[in-house]
């Protein structure tokens, strides 16, 4: 995140009233005020091209013009807006499409839970439906994985700083480093292996092991398909659930719907938010397997369980890019410019910097959050919205709308690339 850049005049009823919880707003500072596909604009009526996009929760850019007048409409005809879970036609609607557009072509058998509207909860519910489901507690976890900050997803999340938050020891998952974390030349899989192995390794039978295949809070860290493949089956040999958290990596962000969907593996359970709706509108939603679909009825309950506004847009959403295969080939167009783009950055920030992520979800590790910030901050002065990931915010991160277009897309890694030119040169000015 760039630094905080405190807010006066008419920024000051942020600093008067609002928590000092904020976090993202600190960075970036200006009055925002309208947003259309990749570009926001500020009540200066200055544009700024958004590569954070609601942190993936607007893959398909500021109010789609498609989805708004459905919601529009929606709400025109009086339809409902808020409804529990009682049957709607909106949710009718979703249903139908999600099992026509997304499950069946991928031959998937899942059903749909929907949950409290966000990240987190999603998750809580797919860590208790895998306890239920097995009669276990213990839940496997990744180093440097994010899985949301309420208490029990919390527990599941690495993040110190974010840890250090809840004020009570979190219980019930055991953390195994992830791919990668040991270096190149250490599969971390074998030490799963033996831990799941050894009855004296002090690791409870689990019953669930939850990952991302790109950690998108953590860094961008991106496993192999062998080492997603062998964690999928460490699980069933030890009798553990799947749970992919697709909540940052799925709707499309990796170049296909799910994250998973080229690496041969079934997950148990998926959980999914951020860009479910399409729209930027609150959903949180569990893809759990018939065997595994054992809470009863309200017992993870929830007010705003679904979202009508959100089942309206989501529907929308996977008819227009997920009906057949043009989207995705518009995705493989677009990550190799943005690969190219990521290949300069590392070029100019030389020897230390490396590689991450895969498919859209992409940037580099500059070495030092510092140096990231110092490289997200100037390019927002000159007009590109992109934040910092990883432990030390040390990676400069790209979440550009998947829908936006390709000048545009080079517009904004342009400024990015001219912004990193910048900062390098200064550092190297100041040196001498
Ligand atoms: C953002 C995120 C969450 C949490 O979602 P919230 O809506 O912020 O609660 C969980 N898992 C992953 C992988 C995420 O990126």
């Amino acid at each position: 995140m760039p630094k905080d850049q405190t807010p006066t005049g008419e920024y000051e009823i942020f600093e008067r009233r609002e928590s000092e919880a904020r976090s993202y707003c600190r960075g970036f500072k200006t009055m925002f005020k309208k947003a259309s596909g990749s570009e926001l604009t500020d009540d200066k009526d200055r544009t700024y091209i958004d590569f954070l996009a609601g942190c993936s929760s607007l893959n398909y850019g500021h109010n789609d013009p498609d989805m708004k007048q459905a919601l529009i409409d929606h709400i025109s005809r009086d339809g409902i807006a808020h409804g529990l879970d009682l049957h709607t036609d909106a949710k009718s609607d979703f249903l139908k499409t999600f099992e026509e557009k997304i499950l069946k072509p991928r031959g998937m058998d899942h059903k749909l839970m929907f949950t409290g509207p966000t990240g987190t909860n999603a998750v809580e519910a797919a860590m208790k439906l895998a306890r239920n489901a097995t009669g276990r507690e213990n839940i496997i976890a990744f180093t440097d994985g994010f899985h949301g900050v309420t208490l029990g997803a919390l527990a599941a999340t690495g993040n110190g700083y974010h840890r250090g938050g809840a004020g009570i020891t979190l219980n019930g998952v055991t953390r195994v480093p992830f791919d990668g974390y040991m270096g190149e030349n250490c599969d971390t899989t074998t030490i799963l292996e033996a831990m799941l192995q050894d009855g004296s390794s002090g690791v409870d039978a689990p019953a669930a092991i939850m990952l991302e295949t790109v950690q998108g809070e953590g860094g961008l860290n991106a496993a192999s398909t062998e080492w997603v493949q062998r964690v999928a089956e460490l699980a069933k040999e030890h009798g553990a659930l799947l749970i992919v958290d697709d909540i940052q990596a799925g709707c499309g962000r990796t170049g296909t719907f799910f994250s998973f969907e080229k690496m041969g593996i079934e997950p148990d359970i998926i959980t999914m938010a951020k860009s479910v709706s399409g729209f930027g509108l609150p959903m949180g939603l569990v893809l759990v397997r018939p065997q595994h679909d054992v809470m009863g009825p309200a017992e993870h309950n929830g007010t705003f369980r679904g979202n009508t506004h959100a089942f309206v847009t989501a529907r929308v959403a996977i008819e227009k890019f997920w009906s057949d295969d043009t989207f995705e080939k518009e995705l493989a167009e677009k990550e190799k410019i943005l690969s190219g783009a990521m290949d300069e950055l590392a070029g100019i920030v030389g020897d230390t910097a490396r590689l991450k992520g895969r498919g859209l979800m992409r940037g580099v590790d500059v070495g030092s959050g510092e140096l990231a910030e110092e490289i997200c901050g100037r390019a927002f002065e000159k007009g590109l919205v992109v934040e910092t990931s990883g432990s030390d915010d040390e990676v400069v991160k790209i979440l550009a709308p998947l829908t936006t277009p390709t000048e545009t897309f080079r517009k904004g890694l342009d400024i990015l690339l001219e912004a990193a030119r910048e900062v390098v040169e200064n550092h190297k000015t100041a040196a001498e």
